[in-house]
């Protein structure tokens, strides 16, 4: 018997572009959310977060998957459990995890950073290979290399699996362990038709978000091998992160992973959509190529892109700006179809 029927939302004339992270439960969400069965995680005693971690544990063919908080817990523990404190972790410069992590690996993990200028947030393996440090006392030492896919600050930009098998190839053969920042892998795969089976075979480890496109209120998870994910269950305790009945939360990510993977083509062709409208619009300097759910153009003098968002804003749509003339656009499963006519009416008439 369904508790919750309606769409709890009341800003539903609101068109809400700032990121796929606004979404809010559906009606069936919710409703899997209440029927959960609970108990003590910490005692791993809960259920439904048992289940969601071994569901996600063998949709990537990996032995264990944990469940956490947030994605920056996710990859934080991961840069812990992979190195050690005078270890150096190699990753594009515009990462999720050097630029929006409040400089985490440095204040967890005590580690060295090693930007590599990659194009659009993808770095390759002879980038890698030549960033690895030798071996002396005066340097830190080359660890873990982390890959983020798709790439926030790339655009929504992906790998596919031909471009990271070097660098899983390199990295076996250097023994460096690798990481996957993958807060919006599933929108890569609708792309790339790849398996999750095959993605993990790549990695030591991966997050993944279960809040972003997948549409669920909270909640990410870190996937490893056995070992890996005991020590990572460990460091999860000490900043915090071990919560009670939390299987309530892992009703939501089991309900997105069965359900909102395959309607993320729709947000990816939306973004997609809405970029060749641009392109018609005399008001656009320029405009990031589209590969997923992210749209990233800029706007011509004398708009900035403060003026422009705030035309945007008194018709009720909502974005950010990601540089002074720059604007992105995040398409997710709370916008409908009536949202994306609407906006492009409104971006037709902006002047
Ligand atoms: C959102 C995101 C994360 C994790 O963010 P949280 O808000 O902490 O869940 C990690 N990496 C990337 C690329 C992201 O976009």
């Amino acid at each position: 018997m369904p508790i919750i029927t309606t769409k709890l939302r009341k800003d539903y004339m609101m068109v809400n572009l700032i990121s796929d992270t606004v979404t809010k439960p559906t009606p069936a969400m919710l409703n899997a959310m209440f029927s959960a069965e609970v108990g003590d995680d910490v005692f791993r005693e809960d259920p439904t977060v048992n289940a969601l971690e071994a569901k996600v544990a063998e949709m990537f063919g990996k032995e264990a998957a944990l469940f956490c908080p947030s994605g920056t817990m996710t990859n934080q523990i991961a840069i812990k459990t992979h190195t050690q404190p005078l270890d150096e972790v190699i990753c594009d410069e515009n990462s999720h995890i050097y630029q929006y992590e409040t400089g985490g690996y440095a204040f967890h993990s005590g580690v060295a950073i090693n930007l590599i200028k990659g194009e659009n947030g993808k770095i390759t393996a002879a980038q890698i290979d030549s960033a690895i440090k030798p071996n002396y006392d005066w340097l830190p030492r080359t660890k873990l290399v982390v890959l983020e896919n798709t790439c926030n600050k790339g655009g929504g930009s992906y790998y596919n699996l031909e471009e990271i098998m070097p660098i899983h190839q390199l990295c076996k053969a250097k023994n460096l362990a690798l990481h996957l920042d993958g807060a919006r892998l599933f929108n890569a795969l609708v792309e790339t038709g790849e398996s999750t089976e095959a993605v993990g075979a790549m990695f030591d480890s991966i997050s993944i978000c279960l809040s972003k496109g997948l549409g669920a209120p909270v909640g990410s998870l870190l996937v490893g091998n056995t070992d890996f994910i005991q020590q990572a269950r460990r460091y999860r305790k000490v900043m915090g992160g071990g919560m009670r009945q939390a299987g309530y939360l892992a009703a939501a990510g089991i309900y997105a992973l069965d359900h909102h993977i395959t309607r993320l083509k729709i947000d990816n062709d939306r973004a997609k959509m809405l970029a060749k409208v641009l392109s018609e619009q005399p008001y656009v300097a320029h405009i990031r190529p589209v590969h997923t759910n992210i749209l990233i153009f800029a706007v011509k003098a004398p708009f900035t892109a403060a003026t422009f968002l705030e035309q945007l804003k008194a018709k009720g749509i909502l974005a950010v700006a990601f540089g002074t003339q720059t604007v992105r656009f995040v398409m997710h499963m709370d916008i409908t179809a009536d949202m994306v006519e609407y906006t492009i009416r409104v971006l037709q008439a902006v002047r």
